[in-house]
């Protein structure tokens, strides 16, 4: 435990204290695995939040950073380079859009799909200047910026950060007839997550995507698609929205898009929409630097090759079923899509953290959302094995 503890302390003495982690130092990872100063072995059924869809340390991604490395990491877009093309014909031709905007967190581009809707609104919608509006749902997580919170559901999320930016209104989510309500003349946009995940693996119905898309389509409003987690393969289809055959105005991405090696992110959308944005409009000091642009071409040729979407599907269906086949009394429910997994404990036998700790004895790292929901979702190599010594070790800690 002394390494452990001494890791612990420092971050405790020097960070700030924004987060509350499970008592677990991580010294190296490979694949689904990482291992912790201690020399202990886990399953890592969090993947950083489905930022680590393609593995720990994946070695055709751990090349490309490193080759980059070698050559130039960052110009500012004060000036070309010759990886940023490249990165975004491929993330076009994978997402079927005409362009991209790179930036670098998930909040980032959530911020660049807002700015963009508004001025989208202003200049082709023809709202009027500063009453443009964008619909969001309740229990959403978009990120932390500003501007993002003031639009959360969650009291600690925006307690003693206001004031608040305006323009946001907020309907239930998977409810079509309050979208239908909510939309006037000034709505610009309707933002919303697939699936939502930090709400704790919220699946809507079947449908509800589809019918907020034909909703926004028919009312002149930007059908705004935050795939930031859901993206990239998770949910057994390259992106959520697919399962129901949308294709989103405006699209986010995130997390997997850097592979779990660098933060990368970006909006994409067709020629229609970008359109507005004329040069000094909106930028990034790191955004579409060439190491981000050689890490994402790997990241999504590893999603590509290797078949991803394919065994994130399959062995979602595997996980899933060896969840429910526990038939543990402390289970209330299972749900998800592909290796997006929530577990939800009945309230009775207490909260998902205490079965976090549970499961990480026994050598899974899992984190709840929301008191009684654990998340699993490994990264999409995870093999049929794995999964099913996994559902064992799930099992076990539920007992
Ligand atoms: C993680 C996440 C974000 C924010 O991404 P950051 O890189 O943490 O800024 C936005 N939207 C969704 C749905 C997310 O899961």
């Amino acid at each position: 435990m002394n390494k452990t503890k001494h890791f612990i302390e420092l971050d405790e003495t020097y960070c700030a204290h924004n987060y509350h982690p499970l008592p677990v130092v991580i010294e190296k990872a490979e694949g689904v695995w990482v291992y912790d100063v201690e020399g202990k072995k886990y399953l890592d059924c969090l993947s950083a939040y489905s930022a680590v869809n393609q593995g720990h340390r994946h070695p055709k991604i751990v090349k490309a950073l490193k080759d980059q490395a070698d050559r130039v990491t960052l110009t500012s877009r004060a000036f070309h380079n010759d990886r940023m093309g490249e990165w975004l014909k491929l993330l076009c031709e994978t997402t079927g859009y005409e362009k991209a905007l790179p930036m670098n967190s998930g909040a980032e581009a959530v911020e660049t799909a807002i700015k963009t809707a508004r001025k989208w609104g202003k200049y082709v919608k023809k709202v009027k200047e500063g009453k443009q509006e964008i619909i969001v749902c309740e229990q959403n997580f978009h990120g932390r910026t500003t501007t993002i919170i003031g639009f959360s559901s969650d009291f600690q999320t925006r307690d003693g950060f206001e004031p608040f930016t305006p323009g946001f209104i907020k309907i239930p989510y998977n409810d079509i007839s309050a979208l239908e309500k909510a939309i006037t003349p000034d709505t610009v946009g309707f933002l919303v997550e697939p699936i939502q995940g930090e709400a704790g693996v919220v699946v809507p119905d079947d449908g509800y995507i589809k019918k907020a898309y034909d909703i926004c389509k028919k009312n002149n409003v930007l059908f705004i698609a935050d795939e930031v987690q859901t993206g990239f393969c998770r949910t057994g289809k390259w992106f959520a929205c697919d399962w129901e055959g949308v294709k989103p105005d405006i699209m986010i991405l995130g997390k997997a898009l850097g592979g779990g090696m660098y933060p990368v992110s970006a909006i994409v959308c067709n020629n229609d929409i970008m359109s507005v944005y004329k040069p000094g409009d909106h930028g990034s000091t790191f955004g579409g630097n060439p190491l981000a642009a050689a890490v994402s071409i790997a990241a999504i040729e590893v999603l590509r090759d290797e078949n991803l979407v394919g065994r994130a599907e399959t062995l979602g269906k595997r996980f899933r079923e060896g969840l429910r086949n526990l038939k543990n009394e402390k289970i209330e429910l299972v749900r998800g899509k592909g290796l997006l997994i929530g577990v939800v404990i009945k309230k009775e036998f207490g909260v998902a953290r205490d079965y976090c700790m549970k499961l990480m004895e026994n050598g899974i790292l899992a984190k709840d959302t929301h008191e009684q929901v654990i998340r699993f979702a490994p990264a999409l190599v995870i093999k049929e094995e794995e999964v099913d010594w996994a559902i064992e070790k799930i099992g076990k800690s539920l007992s």
